[in-house]
């Protein structure tokens, strides 16, 4: 597996695949023609039925636009056969001939693939030698370690500097959205929700008021998200209000240390990396399992771990915030990430709390292990029908677009 960096990427939303990736495409795309005439886009698949509501072209545009005129063809309805969302670039000449063309996939969490390629921008060493968590689960039991430090054994020291500014972008994130009222950005006129919460959870007792703090923070960031804010993928932009809202909520009240929270992010970008590296963590092809249901994972095995949980335990965290999402689709209200992703990002916080728990009451020992339920999660995600993958075709964006 690659490094964990990949799975907490630092920009702006409100979408990974939708635009991270296409914004860092036409980067390189307009390293190789700085003199093209003009370009034409092609989108293809869910990159072209959601791409105006998550900014695809905005994101292209503001790349390619200074240097030439760009024309983006949408083309919903034709799936490549190698990824959902995919995308060609042209380049044209002074003659207008054309002088390349660039077939590209957006295969998740801000990353790019070729056909014949696994991965092409910026390609990372494989550094993890175990990618199953059983093997690496066997590892923690024999050596009497934990998954952050096979994180920190694998990555270098120089992770934990990494995982600072990714934490620190969190907690700004969560701290601005908490600051921001009025609606957001696209045709759904949603008023910011995180405020709200946040100053009506603080007047109810404990339990209430815990409950309502992580809803709160986890608002915040998807909110900020989908109004195009700094983010981290955790792991991808639609998911991201998951992991810092249940770290943020730990840290402010239990006081957990600054490095007992990168120790726990550390071990939930190890959780995204396996999913990552064995199935998916991209709506477009497993659907809201893979991300949000990942997310919780995430934030599950981080949450155990900080509660002092054995390997086993956090484990069985993990799995717990996946299997419950099993089988959940990807069906995003006129292509925004706003209904249902904001609200589903405070519940998923929510359960990987609950995971901690119902996890901290066992010895760890469970039948489902965390390898059989991302291989689980993978096949019911390419059983999953395309109109339930981030086509805003199915489900809930259906029921909006017929009202
Ligand atoms: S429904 Fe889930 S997978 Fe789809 S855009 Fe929203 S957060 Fe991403």
């Amino acid at each position: 597996m690659k490094t964990i960096k990949e799975i907490y990427r630092i920009g702006n939303g409100p979408s990974s695949s939708h635009t991270m990736g296409p914004k860092k495409a036409a980067e390189m795309f307009l390293s190789r023609h700085p003199e093209a005439k003009r370009f034409k886009v092609t989108l293809y698949g869910s990159l072209a039925a959601t791409g105006k509501g998550h900014l695809t072209d905005t994101a292209i545009n503001n790349v390619l636009e200074p240097y030439a005129p760009v024309e983006i063809v949408w083309q919903p309805k034709v799936f490549l056969p190698f990824h959902p969302n995919a995308m060609t670039f042209a380049a044209y000449n002074e003659k207008d001939k054309l002088t390349e063309s660039w077939t590209v996939y957006s295969i998740g969490g801000g990353a790019l693939a070729e056909k014949d390629k696994e991965q092409i921008e910026s390609p990372s060493d494989e550094i993890y030698s175990m990618s199953k968590m059983s093997e690496i689960l066997c590892w923690c039991e024999r050596s009497g370690k934990s998954y952050w430090e096979y994180v920190k054994e694998c990555e270098g020291e120089d992770i934990w500097d990494y995982l600072a500014t990714v934490w620190q972008t969190m907690k700004d994130a969560i701290e601005r959205g908490l600051e921001q009222e009025g609606v957001l950005p696209g045709p759904l006129n949603l008023r910011r929700k995180a405020a709200t919460y946040h100053i009506r959870a603080t007047g109810y007792k404990e339990s209430l008021r815990s409950r309502g703090l992580v809803f709160s923070y986890a608002l915040a960031v998807s909110e900020e998200n989908a109004s195009g804010g700094r983010i981290v993928t955790a792991p991808t932009c639609g998911s991201c209000g998951v992991v810092p809202a249940v770290l943020y909520h730990l840290k402010k009240s239990r006081d957990f240390s600054d490095t007992r929270i990168l120790r726990a992010l550390a071990t939930a970008g190890l959780i995204g990396n396996i999913v990552k590296n064995n199935a998916s963590i991209s709506g477009a092809e497993v659907g809201c399992q893979g991300e949000v249901g990942v997310a919780c994972a995430m934030a599950s095995a981080a949450a155990n771990q900080l509660f002092g949980g054995s390997a086993a335990q956090i484990e069985y965290a993990a799995e717990m915030g996946l299997e419950h999402h099993l089988g959940m689709t990807c069906d995003p209200v006129c292509g925004l990430v706003q209904i249902p992703c904001i609200e589903r990002n405070a519940y998923a916080a929510a359960r990987a709390l609950d995971a901690n728990i119902y996890s901290s009451f066992t010895d760890g020992t469970h039948r489902v292990s965390f390898d059989k339920v991302v291989e689980v999660m993978k096949q019911t995600g390419h059983d999953l029908p395309s109109l339930y993958k981030e086509t805003g075709e199915g489900g809930l964006a259906k029921d909006y677009q017929q009202m």
